[in-house]
């Protein structure tokens, strides 16, 4: 609850970023507080302890808090890039967006078949990026269990998307 609180003065909102009728959600303010930032990764290593096998963060937020999470938790932890950043071999995922698609991708062979994953990123919106990284992790015989992000967008069906991989889901806070 305190938490809560301390991340909603801490978070700041800059309406029309991107691009006009986006309220974005800035989190850089949390990395000006080592102890928040500390709090934080607490929060999110508690609903994923002993749970998981793996954590894959998603570029590039994603990694600013996956892979504390990760070693906090003694696991593994995987990036999930944007096409073309990682080096060969590599296994890939198309997505729609709102024009056009988009693909990510992991190395091969660092998930291990039967693993049980946690997929973190910072924000939870429409779920179309995470939806994909699920995918692309159950593809190499993984499986997602956890879901955790800092912020849940209301409103945007986030959480209905991710439904059918039966995972947990969590957020900090909520908008
Ligand atoms: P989705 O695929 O769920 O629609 O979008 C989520 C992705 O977009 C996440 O990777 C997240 O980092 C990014 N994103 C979208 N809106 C915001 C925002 O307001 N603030 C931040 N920090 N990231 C956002």
């Amino acid at each position: 609850q305190e938490l809560i609180q301390k991340l909603e003065k801490t978070i700041e909102n800059i309406p029309d970023f991107p691009i006009p009728g986006i309220q974005f959600k800035d989190i850089s303010p949390i990395f000006l507080n080592p102890k928040l930032y500390e709090e934080v990764i607490e929060d999110l290593v508690a609903f994923s302890k002993g749970k998981v096998d793996a954590v894959c963060g998603i570029e590039s937020r994603g990694y600013l808090f996956g892979i504390a999470i990760a070693v906090a938790l003694e696991v593994p932890f995987i990036l999930i890039r944007k096409k073309g950043k990682l080096p060969p071999p590599v296994i890939s995922e198309k997505y729609d967006l709102e024009y056009g698609s988009a693909e990510i991708e992991t190395r091969e062979g660092q998930i291990q078949k039967g693993q049980r994953i946690l997929i973190h990123d910072d924000l939870l919106a429409t779920g179309g990026t995470t939806e994909a990284a699920a995918k692309l992790v159950e593809k190499q015989g993984a499986k997602v269990c956890q879901f955790s992000f800092l912020i849940g967008l209301r409103g945007l069906k986030g959480d209905e998307r991710l439904k059918k991989f039966n995972a947990g889901i969590y957020h900090i806070l909520e908008y």
